[in-house]
């Protein structure tokens, strides 16, 4: 699905230079469920960014479903990003003013799908994660657990084949964090592809691998077996 070639992503201000990723390889196939972990600061945010195209590397190759997209334009990226990847983050980021629904059918306003298909398609996403008896509800209205819950169906609405999530049970007490990790569990064995920056060991046991990273570069590895 995709593959980074000594990729380096280094930031300048006027007088620091901050080198984020370090000659990183990384190969992701399609299906995977893949966690990355390590210390504060050592790059997994930076890192989820530039797979998920809302950053360029600054050096190197990424290839993203056989074409090479580390020089693209912003509007290059968002038009791929937006067709394949779905985003899940920490403070769930959805969108106040608009309800649950809404939120939702906002990832499916970048497809060319008529209204009424929008609309069924959303009604089976909210009715997928359990959702649907609150979709008239505003984001604020919700636990933490029913946003959580929403950021999920608008990852997967428009059928996006990669949900990228940057610690989604960070601000989840344990039994919701629980149930949203069975949720990304459920969609990887539909065929999902799925890379997750966590801090919890436990969490990171629902993926296969586990890619260790530390003050920017990839230090190991880990397999469990299936
Ligand atoms: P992590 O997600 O593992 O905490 P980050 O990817 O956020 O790490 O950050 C890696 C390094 O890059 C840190 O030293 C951080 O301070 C720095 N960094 C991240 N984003 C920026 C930025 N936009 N400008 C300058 N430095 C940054
Ligand atoms: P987290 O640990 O949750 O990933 P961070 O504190 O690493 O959060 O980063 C939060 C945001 O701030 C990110 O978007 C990152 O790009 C940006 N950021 C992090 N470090 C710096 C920095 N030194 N200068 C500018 N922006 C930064």
């Amino acid at each position: 699905m995709l593959k980074m070639h000594n990729l380096s992503k280094i930031y300048r201000t006027d007088e620091v230079e901050t080198i984020a990723l370090n000659n990183v390889n990384i190969e992701i196939n399609s299906g995977e469920f893949v966690a990355i972990m390590g210390p504060s600061g050592c790059g997994k945010s930076t890192l989820l960014n530039i797979v998920g195209m809302l950053d360029n590397p600054s050096e190197g190759e990424y290839v993203f479903l056989g074409e090479d997209v580390a020089r693209y334009s912003e509007a290059k990226l968002a038009n791929i990003r937006k067709r394949h990847i779905g985003f899940i983050f920490q403070s769930f980021n959805l969108i106040d003013e608009l309800t649950v629904a809404e939120n939702i059918e906002l990832a499916l306003l970048y497809h060319d799908i008529a209204a009424s298909e929008r609309r069924d398609r959303v009604a089976a996403v909210m009715d997928k994660v359990g959702i649907a008896h609150r979709a008239k509800h505003m984001p604020s209205q919700l636990s933490g657990g029913q946003q959580q819950r929403v950021a999920v169906a608008r990852a997967v609405v428009g059928n996006q084949s990669m949900i990228l999530a940057d610690e989604p049970t960070g601000n989840l007490d344990s039994a919701h964090g629980q149930e949203v990790m069975e949720m990304l569990q459920g969609l990887n064995e539909e065929g999902t592809t799925i890379v997750m920056v966590t801090h919890s060991p436990a969490h990171a046991d629902y993926a296969r691998r586990t890619i260790n990273l530390f003050d920017g570069q990839v230090v190991t590895e880990n397999l469990r077996a299936a």
